[in-house]
């Protein structure tokens, strides 16, 4: 665990559990996308795995490194027995026919039931309770369910049981970036652990690692984009998303100063619909409506973070004591990253991307051009 970057509050917090002895069976792992969770999640479970956990020189607790179970985490190709990660993409390998064709979107209670607390899908197929097995290494299991928030509610009350009367050594994490999904039930029998933004010198030191040939305002604006999270930058990496801010940036630019930008809307559509291809290409059974959602995604935080960026340097310029003068240069970019989240929504509602994507960039050139503003409307 002593690998993990940027995330001393967490590790202290599951490492003081681990020394004392008595860990927390049921985990809420929580936090921005792309900073660590996971990987955290996985580190914690290597610990509770281990036969013979070790303390170190700096008195934390670690895995042993030679046992049966820390062999098969050295393997990456060798699934551990006893570490369970439920995630949406299992459907692909689930028992029932329904659950292995459908999309990708949530985790359907049928998986749960398969693969953690047993019961009868809706194939009429009764499983037994994975959970309730003792473990194949005769040690302990952990159970990660990876954005556990994609559980409807109905599958997270089938979940309470079994985190309430938890088999003996066994653990479970849930980790979601979406807290407030997840049933107050569910958050009271689960100990929280959160995990901020990651410091600006780790992605700094992930760019010296990626050699993205960036110029300096462009490492600047990398920083900022990525805000903390290393998911982000390897995402970035992955669909150029460094071309998008080349491609879309100066046409917000001279938007924002008055000149208009007409093609603008159609450039985002295009690159939201390649980039949703590109994902679906590259995820075996991942569903286009979900990469569409994605890709949009990226597309609003880049321009979000060029709007809270424009509000810093007026913050910055505007003397302090001037309100109203704060007020007339911040209310159109408070005004556009509400506008941001509307056409978020209609996206959602299945409407035409580039209809939606023309819109608000008209939008945009309203707002930040006359005083008249308020917030995306859609009829
Ligand atoms: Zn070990």
């Amino acid at each position: 665990m002593q690998d993990i970057l940027g995330q001393s509050k967490a590790v202290t917090i599951l490492q003081s559990a681990l020394t004392s002895g008595r860990t927390h069976h049921a985990w809420i792992f929580h936090g921005a996308e792309g900073v660590g969770k996971f990987t955290t999640a996985k580190a914690f479970a290597r610990v509770l795995l281990c036969h013979a956990p070790q303390t170190d020189l700096a008195g934390q607790l670690e895995a042993c490194g030679n046992c049966d179970s820390c062999q098969l985490f050295s393997h990456p190709d060798a699934a551990h027995p006893d570490l369970h990660i439920v995630q949406k993409e299992l459907a692909v390998n689930s028992s029932v026919a329904q659950i292995r064709k459908r999309k990708l979107l949530s985790i359907p209670i049928d998986l749960l039931r398969e693969f953690v607390i047993g019961g009868e899908t809706t194939d009429g197929k009764f499983h037994d309770a994975i959970a309730s097995k003792s473990s194949a290494l005769r040690h302990s299991k952990v159970f990660i369910l990876d954005e556990a928030h994609l559980l409807a509610a109905v599958g997270q009350n089938a979940l309470l049981k079994t985190l309430e009367e938890p088999p003996p050594n066994t653990y479970f994490i849930l980790v979601t970036h979406q807290l407030d999904q997840l049933l107050i039930t569910i958050r009271s029998r689960c100990q929280a652990v959160s995990f901020g933004a990651l410091p600006d010198d780790i992605i700094h030191k992930w760019l010296a690692d990626n050699d993205l040939s960036l110029s300096e305002r462009e490492t600047q604006w990398f920083i900022h984009f990525c805000n903390g999270s290393l998911g982000l930058a390897q995402l970035s990496k992955t669909y150029d998303l460094v071309q998008w801010a080349r491609d879309i940036l100066p046409d917000v630019v001279s938007m924002s100063k008055g000149k208009p930008a007409p093609a603008l809307g159609s450039t985002m559509a295009e690159k939201i619909n390649s980039l949703a291809k590109a994902w679906v290409d590259s995820h075996a059974g991942a569903s286009k409506e979900a990469a569409n959602k994605k890709a949009a995604h990226l597309m609003f935080h880049l321009l979000s973070q060029y709007a809270r960026s424009r509000m810093q340097q007026i913050a910055e310029q505007a003397p302090l004591d001037d309100p109203i003068t704060n007020e007339q240069h911040l209310g159109p970019w408070l005004c556009l990253i509400d506008s941001l989240t509307i056409a978020q929504q209609v996206l959602s509602s299945n409407v035409n991307l580039t209809l939606v994507m023309d819109h608000l960039a008209s939008h945009w050139q309203q707002a930040v051009n006359t005083q008249c503003y308020e917030p995306l409307r859609w009829r």
